[in-house]
């Protein structure tokens, strides 16, 4: 199970990494690899094999499973995921320097089923506002759309959005207008954003008193219901509004992985990735789940999931292995530590070291780190009982951040 995704975990150390290069070269063969492998143990599925949902406002019939694509995506995976049922992908023109978004649109091409799927991608690079957004929207949404080889999307997002400044830009009425015009064009059926920041409840909030948002994407597992009525409260705002909820980061996957705290659950039967996706799928605010699967058994157990319930055993048992390792995952609330930071960015250096470790992530992980401003990651002066101190859930930060730095630099 996972994201752009739900971290698959552990499961990741499986990624083989794909070239670009062979991807593309491979997306010409016919039915191959993955995809022919898929098809010959599980026959190819038809358009309900993944149960559906209502997705909010848009009344779009969707499948609860949707495939990430921040990753070295191969063709062969997509044409399995396609066979295996799963009718949702959600992609961005930054995921693998647009390679995520070629990749697609060469099987949706090939396989004839752009039309069966609910797409979205999303603009990471524009912050524009005011009178520029409604051109610099349309721009780099026409960049996307040639590489999707469609000439429309279902959903049109603003990426990962983050930030009081990001937060003024959601309200603009200029952005607003962008994607009022790109509804109006035919270019895209819906709009909305993803979120997995510290402000997410302003955002959410925000989402519902703007009127222009018909779905969001947000960082959403088991361990963000512990002590979150402010994000139980914006929930439940954005449902009763009708805003159509897709959860990602779903298997709140620690900074570290402790095989010997899994190990009695193991044991038990207990498959924590199981019942993680599980959980999110038994909030009846949720209608999607992005899973960021990258092999096959990741793709068989989410479809065999998604048709099961969450059980009463698996749900007593992922609240102990919760509690056994809060201590151990950073829930993003920034604006809680940052103030004892000295600049650094706690809640991003922490997101970094997660895909780096839990996810297995590791080029990504460094890239993005090293892309920060060296003030946000200026460990030297750091005081690490004062940052300890300011972090309600008990994380070691400070030894945390100078693993992250040791790690990604
Ligand atoms: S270190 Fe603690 S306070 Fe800081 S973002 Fe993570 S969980 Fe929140």
């Amino acid at each position: 199970m996972s994201c752009p995704g739900s971290g698959n975990g552990h499961r990741r150390q499986f990624i083989k990494t794909t070239t670009a290069a062979t991807a593309a070269a491979s997306v010409a063969t016919t039915a191959s690899g993955k995809a022919k492998a898929y098809q010959q143990d599980n026959g190819a599925r038809g358009d309900d094999a993944v149960p559906r949902a209502t997705l909010g406002r848009t009344g779009a019939s969707v499948t609860k499973l949707g495939m990430g694509t921040s990753w070295a995506l191969s063709p062969s995976f997509v044409q399995a995921a396609l066979y295996a049922g799963v009718r949702y992908i959600d992609t961005s023109e930054s995921y693998e320097n647009t390679n995520s978004e070629k990749v697609l649109g060469q099987v949706l091409e090939r396989t004839k089923m752009r039309d069966k799927v609910f797409l979205v991608t999303k603009n990471s690079k524009s912050k524009a506002s005011g009178d520029d957004a409604p051109k610099a929207y349309r721009d780099r949404l026409d960049e996307s759309l040639a590489r999707l080889r469609t000439d429309y999307v279902d959903a049109y997002y603003m990426h990962g959005v983050g930030g009081p400044k990001e937060l003024d830009q959601l309200k603009d009425p200029g952005v607003k207008k962008a994607f009022e015009e790109l509804k109006k064009a035919g270019k895209i059926k819906y709009a909305g954003f993803s979120c997995h920041d510290a402000l997410l409840v302003e955002f959410i909030n925000a989402a519902v008193d703007c009127g222009w948002v018909d779905q969001i994407m947000l960082k959403y597992n088991f361990r963000d219901k512990i002590d979150a009525a402010g994000l139980e409260k914006a929930l439940d705002r954005a449902h009763k509004a009708n805003i159509g909820l897709i959860a990602m980061k779903t298997q709140g996957g620690a900074e570290v992985s402790y095989p010997d705290r899994h190990a009695d659950y193991v044991q038990k039967g207990f498959k924590k990735e199981v019942a993680a996706i599980k959980t999110v799928w038994a909030d009846p605010r949720m209608q999607v789940v992005v899973s960021e699967m990258t092999t096959l058994s990741d793709l068989r157990e989410n479809v065999a999931a998604s048709r099961q319930p969450l059980t009463a055993m698996e749900s007593k048992l992922l609240e102990q292995y919760r509690a056994s390792t809060a201590n151990l995952y950073c829930h993003g609330c920034g604006h809680l530590c940052e103030t004892a930071s000295k600049g650094v960015k706690v809640s991003e250096v922490m997101r970094y070291l997660r895909y780096y470790e839990a996810y297995g992530k590791r080029q990504n992980a460094r890239a993005l780190y090293q892309a920060l401003p060296a003030e946000a990651r200026m460990m030297a002066d750091l005081e690490v009982d004062k940052l300890d101190a300011a972090c309600p859930h008990g994380l070691p930060v400070g030894d945390l951040l100078k693993k992250a730095d040791r790690l990604l630099s």
